[in-house]
């Protein structure tokens, strides 16, 4: 694809760093009134209006967080506002500016980044934040971006990790284990590809679990949802490495133990049906294929009737003593089965 030699691309040493910098960003327009200062000067200057400022950033690799081999450019750079963007919802607070790094290694054209800059510029649109910065630099081996995003919250609104508090419940938004799913039909279908180039890839019926690893979403529209409930969650966290993990980063910042019902895991029948045609199990899915991006959070118990036939939300189990452990409570069988960082390891074992 990038390797293509095509006489009608453009590289970038026709713009030099500054006239790249410009071609790319000057379609850019912005949304907030915290932003004072953006792109053109040393530095951009945001005014939080009083409100407390939240800070995250991401690094995503080519051939560690990403492979080119099937990842289109613009996903790619939607993709990378939308995990850091995730990380801003997962504090509560409502994301407002991004900050963009990259290293390009001169194998890439100028019209390469300006696909990666189109399906950023259609983050900044869908989520209404502003791209007010960044650096650019050359790379010897693979391209390289680092966003940093900025969110403005008022300091009651912000929800951290740990606070969730014994008897609480546990509840996450949307389903989990697809964007997994995905990666392994992705997965499947390149090296098919790459061991016959004349096979067509096999993608049809799909589409839901690839957008799901494609085109992940961040969910910063719980915010208000759990607004108009009327509920503040107790702690909460975004699923980036899978839930196993996430309850366990949970527990260990509160001091709690967590149960969580295997029957209660949100799975789409998509991601059922493709786990068992690759013969994994879809829960392992769930609790270590990552990159739902979805949101996984506490609500005290007195919440409970505000919550529990809301289509946002799933309520999969509840805080215990931090001395009870944290345990997944089988289907069927209520055996206990200790959640790991790999929690399906000892899942599949049993
Ligand atoms: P400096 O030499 O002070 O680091 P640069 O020439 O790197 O300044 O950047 C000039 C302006 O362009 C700054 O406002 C910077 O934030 C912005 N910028 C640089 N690279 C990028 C990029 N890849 N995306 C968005 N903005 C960028
Ligand atoms: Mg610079």
């Amino acid at each position: 694809m990038l390797e293509d030699k095509n006489p009608e691309l453009t590289p970038i040493s026709k713009y030099g760093e500054f006239g790249l910098i410009k071609h790319l960003t000057e379609k850019f327009s912005f949304e907030n009134s915290s932003t004072e200062i953006s792109i053109g000067d040393d530095a951009a200057v945001i005014n939080p209006e009083g409100q407390k400022v939240v800070l995250t950033t991401d690094i995503l690799a080519e051939g560690v967080h990403f492979n080119l081999g099937y990842v289109p450019l613009k996903h790619l750079g939607y993709k990378a506002v939308v995990v850091n963007l995730s990380d801003i919802a997962a504090m509560n607070a409502t994301p407002t500016q991004i900050l963009i790094s990259l290293a390009i290694s001169n194998r890439f054209p100028v019209e390469a980044l300006e696909e990666i800059y189109a399906g950023i510029a259609l983050a900044c649109k869908h989520y209404k934040v502003d791209l007010v910065g960044g650096d650019t630099t050359s790379s010897t081996s693979g391209l390289v971006m680092s966003i940093t995003a900025i969110g403005l919250e008022n300091s009651e609104n912000i929800v951290r990790r740990n606070t969730a508090k014994e008897n609480d419940l546990l509840v996450v938004t949307g389903d989990l284990g697809g964007a997994y799913a995905g990666l392994q039909i992705l997965e499947r279908e390149h090296s098919v590809y790459l061991a016959n180039p004349n096979m067509q890839p096999e993608m049809e019926g799909y589409d839901y679990i690839l957008e799901r690893q494609l085109k992940p979403e961040a969910r910063t529209d719980i915010k208000k949802t759990l607004k108009d409930l009327d509920v503040l969650p107790t702690s909460m966290i975004d699923v980036s490495d899978g839930l196993s993990s996430e309850i366990l980063h949970l527990s260990d910042q509160s001091k709690v133990g967590f149960r969580l019902y295997e029957e209660k895991i949100p799975i789409d029948s998509l991601t059922i049906s493709t786990a068992e045609e690759l013969n994994l199990n879809p829960v392992m899915c769930a609790l270590s294929g990552g990159e739902d991006y979805e949101l996984l959070f506490t609500i005290s118990p007195n919440d409970f009737e505000k919550i529990k036939n809301h289509p946002d939300f799933t309520i999969i189990g509840h805080a215990v003593d931090i001395e009870q452990g944290n345990y997944l409570v089988a289907r069927g069988s209520n055996e206990l089965v200790a959640l790991n960082a790999q929690g399906w390891d000892a899942f599949l074992n049993k």
